[in-house]
């Protein structure tokens, strides 16, 4: 059976594999130069950048299996115990952390009563807002309708809790402020990393770029396999007929039984036959967008001494020292050196208001309050400062977006969707593109009949 895959990020090639595991003639089609979708790699004076710092938990392990079916798992660092350092501006740093030998979620029971971030009153609260998210029943559709912030409140929650807790995972986690994020999806995170198993939350951090640990192995892994990988070359028009489906391309018609749909939300709506999906209209716009920003900094000394830091009461949300990632030191062995050069990259999460900024009003606002929650980076001299902007990073994760999901099955016999756009019942994460992913390639292996209906 012949398969074509539209679309070459984590969910496209997620698909791919399978289908070539299972034997299928697989092409995969991609627009861009590159594989990988919204996880990519380029190079500048030198270094390799990602387009935006990416972490993952334990339980992401849908995502974990695909790595290890790539063969590169072990370029994953995976915290021994989910350890996230939290300062703020001027103040001490405080440890959320697993307790180990204590299940969940007594685990953080330690670490929540030393989090000096929140007074004592504070984190009482908190506890009760756990209390209550417990008591949730996640697959209550209304769950959806509502917003996170909103429910907090009525769960005892005040602002203080809002901002240095409960945002601080919200806001990585979903791309969006408790204030707008659904209530689902949140309950969702908080319960699946947080509360359920003491491991689940454990972060991993890539120890090579995100080019190198997904499109360059997705590719090599196909190719080897016999799978026909073809990038700089968009899907046009998908026409099914009596045998399977028509590919169009710029000058060139390509014949499949069956295609994987994996392109996000607007260029589904665009390229997939007149009414075959099973989404309401205008669902792309109802999805929205969300972007993330990435600011590059390379100093020219150490000025942080985490591999990552997490910020309350600042602009600044998240720090990640790059240093070894993208070369900049030979080894991993130096990253720490003192004496030399440091690269970081600070990520902003829900940055609507800041993706239009021109870069040099973003180092005008950055640099300083680097300086402020870093203070040897005050001392330090900037040796490159740049900008990476995803406007589209994840869809908007706001009250009212599960309807608006797509059932991946459409109304197409053999056409299927994937995508962490799609109703994978988890947020827009590489682990849901990789779920998305492995259920289109196991979807489309079904009979036709079946698979329409
Ligand atoms: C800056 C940033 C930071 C993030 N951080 C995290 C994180 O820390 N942890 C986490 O789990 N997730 C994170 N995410 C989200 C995660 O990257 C995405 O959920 C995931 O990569 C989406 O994969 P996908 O395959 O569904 O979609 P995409 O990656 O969007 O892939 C769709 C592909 O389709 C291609 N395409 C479009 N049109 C066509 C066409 N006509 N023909 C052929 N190809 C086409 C596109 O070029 C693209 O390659 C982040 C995202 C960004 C942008």
């Amino acid at each position: 059976m012949r398969a074509i895959v539209a679309g070459g990020g984590l969910a496209g090639l997620t698909a791919a594999c399978s289908l070539v595991d299972r034997g299928w003639s697989v092409t995969v089609l991609e627009e861009r130069a590159r594989l990988g979708g919204a996880t990519f790699s380029f190079t500048r004076e030198g270094l390799v950048i990602d387009n935006g710092q990416h972490v993952l938990l334990r339980c992401y392990t849908e995502y974990l299996g695909w790595l290890r079916r790539l063969g590169v798992e072990h370029e994953i660092e995976m915290q021994p115990r989910f350890r996230i350092p939290v300062q703020r501006p001027g103040g001490n740093r405080y440890v959320l952390e697993r307790t180990p030998g204590l299940p969940a979620p007594l685990h953080l029971g330690p670490a929540l009563a030393r989090y000096g971030l929140l007074g004592l009153t504070d984190r009482l609260r908190v506890l009760r807002g756990v209390d209550e998210l417990r008591k949730l029943e996640l697959d209550n559709p209304a769950l959806d309708e509502q917003r996170f912030g909103t429910w907090l409140r009525r769960a005892g929650q005040n602002d203080r809790t809002i901002e240095a807790l409960w945002n601080l995972i919200t806001v990585a986690a979903l791309n969006t402020e408790a204030d707008n994020a659904a209530l689902s999806l949140c309950a969702m995170v908080f319960r699946t990393a947080l509360l359920e198993n003491a491991d689940s939350a454990d972060i991993g951090i890539p120890r090579v770029p995100l080019q190198r640990l997904h499109g360059e192995a997705a590719e090599k892994y196909l190719r080897d396999r016999g799978a026909s990988v073809r990038t700089d070359t968009p899907a046009r028009r998908i026409t099914p007929d009596a045998d399977g489906f028509t590919v169009e391309l710029d000058g060139e018609r390509l014949e499949a039984d069956r295609v994987v749909l994996a392109v996000p939300a607007r260029k589904a709506a665009e390229l997939a036959p007149k009414g075959s999906l099973r989404t309401p209209s205008g669902y792309p716009e109802e999805l929205g967008t969300s972007p993330i920003l990435n600011l590059h900094v390379v100093y020219d000394r150490e000025v942080l001494d985490e591999q990552m830091l997490a910020f309350v009461d600042s602009p600044v949300q998240w720090v990640f020292d790059r240093t070894a990632i993208s070369g900049l030191t030979e080894s991993s062995d130096d990253a720490r050196k003192p004496s030399g050069a440091q690269y970081l990259a600070v990520s902003l999460s829900a940055a609507e208001e800041l993706i239009d900024e021109p870069t040099a009003n973003l180092r005008k606002t950055f640099l300083p309050e680097l300086s402020r929650v870093l203070p040897a980076a005050a001392a330090a001299n900037v040796e490159s400062f740049f900008v990476t902007r995803e406007r589209h990073a994840t869809f908007r994760q706001g009250p009212g977006t599960a309807v608006m999901r797509a059932n991946p099955a459409s109304k197409v016999p053999g056409l299927v969707l994937a995508g962490a756009w799609t109703g994978t019942g988890w947020p827009d994460t590489m682990e849901g593109a990789v779920r998305s992913g492995l259920d289109a390639a196991r979807l489309i292996g079904r009979p036709r009949l079946q698979e329409g209906t």
